[in-house]
This record gives C-alpha cells, sequence and structure tokens, in this order.
C-alpha cells in the first residue's frame, strides 16, 4: 500500500496515513470510518464517538519505550460486558506497530508475532490454564472470551468495524509476559501479539503531552434500586455489591445501579464486619466482602469463610476462616505457576495436589471486583508445600491461582480487635485420606502440622528462649494429636499486576 493520503469519502477532507499499514482510518472532521485498499478508500458510514475513558494518551500523543520513539495513531475501544476498555496504536520509529491495552486495571503492551495458526488451538477449543507456547515462549492462557469492538478513532492497521466481535485468548508468562491470541470473530487464530504488562510510566510519555488523568472517587454512594437504602461503595473496581438492608445483589453503573437478584439472606454474621481496617502481616487491609462457600463430598457440606481484603494500594487479599483456623492468600500471576510432574512450581517451590472439587458460593455480603453469582461454581485444586499452599482454580474461561499461608487466630483477633473463637479439632464427618479421598480438612490438619514444625524450626533458631519459641512445643503437640483442620480455599477473579503488589509471600523472600 503506497497511498499516503486520500480525500475522505464523507467529507471529501484530506486525510494523510501516518502509516503505510493503515487498514481502518476514522476521519477526524466527519467522524466516519473508511477502509482502505491500494487505491481508494471504501466508506463504511459514521461511527459513535469513543466513550471518555481516562487515559494519558491521545491520538498524537509521543514518547519513547525502550529507546524507540513512537506516536499513538489509533484507537480502538473494546467491551466484554463489564464496560469499554482502551487499546491504542502506537507507531515507532523503527517501522512496528506496538499496541498498549489499559483492561481492568492493567496495562500492556504487546507487538504481533509471527505464528503458525495450525499450531494453535481453535478459539472453541481453547481452555484456561492450557499451555500455549508462541513465539519460543511458553504461556498459559489465562483468560478466554470475546468482546465487542464498540469504538475506533484514527488509523489502525487492521479491519476495525463498531459492533464486530473479537474473539480472544489472554495469555500470562514468567514474570511479566502477556500475549494475546486474536481470533477476530473466527474460530482461527488470526493474529497473535506478544509483549508484556508495563507500568505506564514506562512508555516514556512527553510529560507536556499526557493527558490529565481524572482520580477515581474513594467511595461512592448510591441509591439500592429495591429499598433504596444507601449502598456505600469501598471499592471503585467493584462490579458487584450487596445491599446491607435488604440482601439484593446490585451492579453499579455509571447511571445509578440496577438490580439483579438476592445475593443471599442476611442473617449470617461475618465475624470481621465489612469496613473493618486493620494492619495484617504488615499491609494495611479493609474488609470490602464476605463470602460463604463449600464443597459437597459424598452428600456432606463442608462449608468455610473468606473475607475479601483491600489494600491502601488498591490490592486484593483473602482471608480464609473454618472450624476457628485461618489462612492468608493472596492471587499469583498464573504465568508464572510452572508444571512439573510432582505438581505446580512456583518461585522455586513445587506443590502436591492434595485435592480437588466444586467449590460453589453459598453467600456473599459486601462488593466484589468479579460477576459474581450465588450458586456458582469453579472447579478448585489445592495445592500444598508446608506451610504454604497454593490454589488454582478454573472455569474454563478463566484460571485464577492464589498462594499463602496459614494464619495464628491470635494473629487476626489482634490485627481487627476482635475476639476470634478458638479452633476447634477434627469433626467426626472428617473423611479419612488414607481410605478414599482425601479431605481439605486433614490436608490442612497435616498442613498446619508439618507448618508448625518448620514455624518450630525457624522460631526455636532465631528466637530460641522466647515466648513464643517456648509456646510452639505444646501446640505442636495439640496439632500432633488433633489434625485440626484449616481451610484452603479459592475464588476467582482477575489478576492485575497492582493487586498481587502488595503480596508479601514468604516464599522466595529469604526462607
Ligand atoms: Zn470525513
Ligand atoms: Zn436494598
Amino acid at each position: 500500500m503506497t497511498l499516503r493520503s486520500a480525500s475522505c469519502p464523507g467529507c471529501g477532507a484530506t486525510l494523510d496515513f501516518a502509516s503505510a499499514a493503515t487498514v481502518t482510518v476514522v476521519c477526524p472532521h466527519c467522524g466516519g470510518a473508511s477502509f482502505r485498499s491500494d487505491v481508494d478508500l471504501e466508506w463504511m458510514g459514521k461511527v459513535a464517538e469513543v466513550a471518555p475513558i481516562a487515559s494519558p494518551l491521545s491520538i498524537g500523543a509521543s514518547g519513547r519505550y525502550d529507546g524507540v520513539g513512537w506516536v499513538a495513531i489509533g484507537q480502538v475501544q473494546l467491551d466484554h460486558g463489564r464496560g469499554p476498555w482502551n487499546e491504542w496504536c502506537l507507531l515507532f520509529d523503527d517501522g512496528r506497530h506496538g499496541w498498549y491495552a489499559e483492561a481492568q486495571g492493567e496495562t500492556y503492551l504487546t507487538f504481533p508475532v509471527a505464528f503458525d495458526a495450525a499450531a494453535l488451538p481453535a478459539w472453541p477449543a481453547t481452555n484456561a490454564g492450557d499451555a500455549v507456547t508462541v513465539d519460543g515462549r511458553a504461556f498459559v492462557v489465562a483468560e478466554v472470551g470475546e468482546a465487542t469492538l464498540v469504538g475506533v478513532k484514527g488509523e489502525v492497521p487492521q479491519g476495525a468495524l463498531p459492533g464486530s466481535k473479537r474473539r480472544y485468548a489472554d495469555l500470562r508468562g514468567p514474570d511479566a509476559a502477556f500475549g494475546t491470541l486474536d481470533y477476530g470473530p473466527q474460530d482461527r487464530c488470526l493474529e497473535v501479539y506478544v509483549g508484556r504488562t508495563v507500568d505506564p510510566a514506562a512508555l516514556g510519555l512527553a510529560p507536556e503531552q499526557a493527558a490529565p488523568v481524572e482520580k477515581k472517587v474513594a467511595a461512592r454512594r448510591l441509591a439500592c434500586p429495591s429499598c433504596a437504602g444507601v449502598l456505600e461503595l469501598r471499592d471503585p473496581e467493584s462490579v458487584r455489591v450487596v445491599c446491607a438492608s435488604c440482601g439484593t445483589l446490585v451492579e453499579p453503573t455509571s447511571s445509578g445501579a440496577k438490580a439483579l437478584g438476592k445475593g443471599a439472606a442476611l442473617k449470617a454474621k461475618p465475624l470481621l464486619p465489612l469496613g473493618g481496617k486493620a494492619t495484617l502481616a504488615g499491609v494495611a487491609v479493609e474488609v470490602i466482602a464476605y463470602l460463604v462457600r463449600s464443597v459437597t463430598v459424598d452428600g456432606v457440606r463442608y462449608p468455610w469463610r473468606e473475607y475479601l481484603l483491600r489494600t491502601t494500594k488498591g490490592a486484593y487479599r483473602w482471608l480464609a476462616e473454618s472450624n476457628g483456623h485461618w489462612a492468608l492468600l493472596d492471587p499469583v500471576n498464573p504465568g508464572d505457576v510452572g508444571r512439573s510432574a510432582g505438581g505446580p512450581v512456583w518461585k522455586g517451590v513445587t506443590f502436591r495436589h492434595f485435592q480437588g472439587g466444586k467449590a460453589r458460593v453459598d453467600h456473599v455480603q459486601g462488593e466484589v471486583y468479579w460477576e459474581v453469582e450465588v450458586g456458582e461454581t469453579v472447579k478448585s485444586d489445592d495445592f500444598v508445600s508446608p506451610p504454604h499452599l497454593l490454589t488454582i482454580e478454573g472455569s474454563g474461561r478463566e484460571v485464577n491461582v492464589t498462594a499463602g499461608s496459614y494464619l495464628e487466630p491470635a494473629a487476626v483477633a489482634q490485627a481487627f480487635s476482635v475476639r476470634v473463637p478458638s479452633p476447634s479439632g477434627v469433626a467426626p464427618s472428617q473423611p479419612n485420606p488414607y481410605v478414599g479421598h482425601t479431605g481439605r480438612w486433614w490436608a490442612a490438619g497435616l498442613l498446619m502440622l508439618v507448618g508448625l514444625v518448620v514455624l518450630m524450626a525457624t522460631v526455636g533458631g532465631t528466637r530460641g528462649g522466647d515466648a513464643v519459641g517456648a509456646f510452639f512445643p505444646g501446640l505442636f503437640v495439640a496439632a500432633g494429636l488433633l489434625l485440626p483442620p484449616i481451610v484452603v480455599s479459592t475464588r476467582r477473579g482477575n489478576f492485575e499486576v497492582r493487586r498481587w503488589a502488595d503480596s508479601d509471600h514468604p516464599i522466595g523472600g529469604g526462607e
């Protein structure tokens, strides 16, 4: 394609192309979109204005990434039902086109790479959790979905018609590697993009060109569409909130709130109050949601409770409790989890499979960052490397990983200034791991047992003689006798860099 300027078929204005590879161009004068061929422009019609989504970029903005200058020449907006996000087309001085995406709180920069479509899974057969190799690198499919292109501006090197569908599989790789398999509207992969999550600052955007980004409000008040009670949102990322007055599950929208149904009866009282603040394992957190989840094994329901915590930096943590035993877990980038014959490997530690099952959401209060539904189930697998735990949870469309450790009940009590019940021992109905199905409860008891051995060794070795060191042997004996259960629990949601930014895992931390 050699055409570098043409008349807009809609209004006659002269359109100059920044890129020789441009396929779709939107006229800044009349807002009409045209597809470009070798000889002229084919008029596609007027397109809706792009939605005003806060971004430091704008068409024409420029900067320098990794030593190479770039200019933003195009913008597309996509939506998979949770509100649109921006993808900016950057034309680099070396002739490459890069895509800078701002989706769900994360930002990525990717570049098209050569690929063999026959070696990649077809879209309907792509499942979250699958291993995929592209550009010679190993990735795991983290999310599979279909988005609608809802807006386009400037010029982009592909057909981009509002209303068109785009099937995709998002990939995560070690460290911050990120990729996308783009299937367009079809089943066979059309384009592959590989890059990484980047901090917006890494784009080297010229400061005078950076558009001011409005700060999101810290808290928002909405009226419950069902009972008119006040819904106070503690997290601007929340997409579901349960009315504390009537229990209605509500979707906050830009224009107000939409009732979706019951979040479940409100009689369940969380031990840690919603809105409760604490410093836990050195990180300041606020309780924003309370969930009751369960697995059912041989007709017996095993419930546990989960508290969603939000840190002051906007990261999420989970505090899970069962029978008075606690675990603190953080989201993990699924791309950082390796595979081995012995089980998943994370931060150099191999985790053994303990148990899998279908985990159901029985009850929810407060607000969450994913489209929670009471009754939803996901396949959940628990892995342990005492005293650490790793959970992998998948719906086929999305895979989520969390990792964490046992937490002393006293630490929870002290952090939240609440009384917590004493951990109780083994339930009579508890399945025996040696005669078939392993139980979450047994697994957890063993985990705690071995965890205590490690703690004893650590504490005894470094602070031998103090009260803590002297306390552990007694607890160890009790744990050995009772095998008390703790819960290892999982949840679904998005994985965002900043969401695990605050994670403070002991693994890899110099143990
Ligand atoms: Zn025009
Ligand atoms: Zn209400």
